[in-house]
């Protein structure tokens, strides 16, 4: 049995070997202050291409959510069975990030509501978890 951590993409997240806590990264342009995720080379706003990896804030805001009620269809992978999954925009600061919420029941979800960094199985390789990143309710145990 593998104890290697392995991420859906290791560039999300700044220490992809650690297990959890785990940090967003995130790219900041030095030019504009313009905040992107997830890492890009170049700045959305005004072109410059010397973007800083930065780490992003573990806490936001829930902007925006709806949730999946069907398997997507590939190259999606997910845990077996499909279950509904919340998906949704958290605001954390400078940068809104698209995000897997770990809530599907939209009556427990609002608009504004405070959220928190977690990690989650995306999928199971074989007997392997493959991990990617998700926001829960602040007040919800993950
Ligand atoms: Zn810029």
């Amino acid at each position: 049995m593998s104890t290697t951590i392995r991420w859906v993409d290791p560039a999300l997240v700044i220490d992809p070997a650690a297990g959890g806590p785990v940090e967003l990264a995130g790219a900041r342009c030095p030019v504009c202050a313009t905040t992107a995720f997830p890492f890009q080379g170049g700045c959305p706003r005004c072109g410059g291409e010397a973007m800083e990896r930065v780490a992003l804030p573990t806490t936001g805001s829930l902007w925006s959510y709806t949730v999946q009620n069907f398997e997507p269809k590939p190259p999606y992978r997910g845990v077996e069975p499909f279950e509904p999954y919340g998906v949704g925009y958290v605001d954390l600061g400078d940068v809104c990030v698209e995000s897997r919420l770990t809530v599907n029941d939209p009556a427990a979800l609002s608009l504004g509501m405070a959220m928190r960094l977690v990690t989650i199985t995306a999928f199971v390789d074989g007997d392997e978890p493959v991990l990617t990143f998700a926001f829960a309710p602040q007040e919800v145990a993950a």
